[in-house]
């Protein structure tokens, strides 16, 4: 096992007078604190040398895991390769050292940047407008929301305070529109994962403001009754929101807008390549129809000839306001990046790669994994654990038997339709090399499973922690240090 790991904390590294810093000489002569601004005791800060303090934090940073150590088959999160040259042009002095509050003819060349995603986006969905505000793809379902409550209101729509999400929602879906001051009503699924329409029609009334869809569907199906549902919605007065955190299987493939959806928001984090683990950073633009731009939220670029222009005032109807200035410029920058690099033709492949990867790994272990929904899945799917349940090993125990063979674990125990659930999204960007790997070590896994239970009971064995009582950790968590 590697000892560099068991890492000590940088406290315990301490060593009295051992120094990590040159201060210049000082040039302005002495200044004393007045005496009650003072320390009585000094603060307990390690005292430490550059080299331990350089060697102590790189060896921490080799204890994460992160998708350019390895797999990371995050479904519903879309972990994928995140390029370097994306990094490098987001770093860029002319972008990074801009000042929010610049006049617009003096930072042309980063308008344009954000011009060219509106724009971009708009066209990859099918959609007429972009703003590019929101900070995460929950804050774009909370905007989006409030665009359709906007609309209602402009037409003294008043009584729409209902929005229906499918059972198999993700969790900031209720969320958003709570936030928001909205109703939820849970639309159920069928059998095969897909929404119920018939349970849908009963809760269509004039009350209904909109209706939140993910498609593919968090389970990783296509929605194969949108054109029916779309209609209902809208004839009842209500407008059709598209959760597009996952836009991936779309990318090539069709279009929300096409769909006859009003409204959406895009998890660029996700989508468009920015690493997101660990909570940020993030950006969740949301599009509309024609017809629904004026409520979109300010500022926005504009392009007037050959000049970009900052928008800053919306249209006299339209009340909201979404964080501070334009937005996480960095990640639209990466993900502006990520487009072009990949070209007009290239990402119509996103989509078919990443179903076509997806489907590979459900066909290749659907012998061993139980398979609840089968048939064609999209970009991600969700087994229910081990298909031998005498066994006794649970998902929780194969995710963290993965983590010893060098995989990041998929999501688990979500969504919350199956006891076991295991939900795996390879992503377009995996080769045919590296998913075989996963492959093999979740059939190896699945035959420890029988012939050593123990040894996937008790895992993981060669990561720098062991199995670590998660409630215990939540309920108790320990964040500082004591002696
Ligand atoms: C990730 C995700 C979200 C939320 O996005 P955040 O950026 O984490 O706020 C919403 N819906 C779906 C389907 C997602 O996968």
């Amino acid at each position: 096992m590697n000892n560099k790991l068991y890492g000590k904390l940088i406290f315990e590294l301490s060593q009295p007078g051992s120094k990590g810093y040159s201060l210049p000489k000082n040039q302005f002569g002495d200044y004393t604190l007045p005496q009650e601004m003072r320390r009585t005791a000094d603060a307990n800060l390690p005292e430490c040398d550059e080299m331990t303090v350089v060697r102590h934090y790189t060896n921490l940073s080799g204890n994460n895991f992160g998708v350019d150590n390895g797999f990371y088959p995050l479904g519903s999160c879309t972990m994928k390769y995140n390029p370097a040259i994306n990094e490098e042009t987001a770093a860029l002095k002319a972008f990074a050292a801009l000042h929010p509050l610049q006049p617009a003819e003096t930072c042309q060349g980063a308008l344009a940047v954000y011009y060219g995603l509106q724009k971009s986006l708009a066209a990859l969905t099918g959609l007429s407008e972009f703003t590019l505000n929101p900070f995460a793809g929950a804050h774009g379902e909370l905007t989006g929301l409030m665009i359709i409550r906007a609309y209602h209101e402009s037409r003294g729509d008043k009584q729409r305070v209902k929005v229906i999400v499918p059972d198999s929602a993700h969790g900031t879906n209720p969320a958003s529109a709570a936030v928001c001051g909205l109703e939820i009503v849970e639309v159920k699924s069928k059998k095969d994962g897909r929404v119920d329409v018939d349970d849908l029609k009963n809760l269509l009334d004039d009350t209904v403001a909109a209706m939140m869809m993910t498609n593919p569907n968090t389970l990783g199906l296509f929605e194969t009754e949108i054109p029916e549902i779309t209609r209902l919605v809208h004839e009842c007065g209500g407008l059709m929101y598209y959760d597009g955190a996952n836009l991936n299987p779309m990318l090539g493939a069709c279009r929300p807008g096409d769909m006859g959806f009003d409204v959406m928001h895009i998890n660029l984090h996700k989508t468009f390549s920015t690493p997101h683990g660990g909570g940020g950073p993030g950006s969740g633009p949301v599009g509309v129809r024609a017809g629904l731009e004026q409520f979109l939220p300010r500022p926005h670029v504009v392009k007037d000839g050959e000049t970009y222009r900052i928008e800053k005032e919306a249209g006299s109807n339209t009340p909201i306001h979404v964080g501070a200035f334009f937005g996480n410029f960095g990640v639209i920058i990466k993900a502006y990046t990520y487009i072009l690099t990949l070209g007009k033709e290239n990402i119509k492949m996103v989509g078919p790669l990443a179903t076509l990867n997806a489907n590979y790994i459900k066909e290749c272990l659907k012998d061993v994994y139980e398979l609840p929904i089968d048939g064609l899945c999209k970009h991600e799917f969700v087994f229910d654990g081990l298909k031998d349940k005498s066994t006794g090993i649970t998902t929780m125990d194969v995710a963290k038997r993965l983590l010893d063979y060098g995989y990041h674990a998929p999501t688990i125990y979500f969504p919350l339709l199956f006891h076991e659930s295991m939900m795996i999204e390879p992503t377009e960007s995996e080769s045919k090399k590296t998913i075989d790997g996963f492959i093999n070590v979740l059939r190896t896994i699945a035959q420890e499973a029988i012939e050593q239970p123990e040894t996937v009971h008790g895992a993981p064995h060669h990561t720098p922690i062991g199995r670590v009582d998660d409630v215990l950790a939540a309920k108790n968590p320990i964040l500082t240090y004591k002696d």
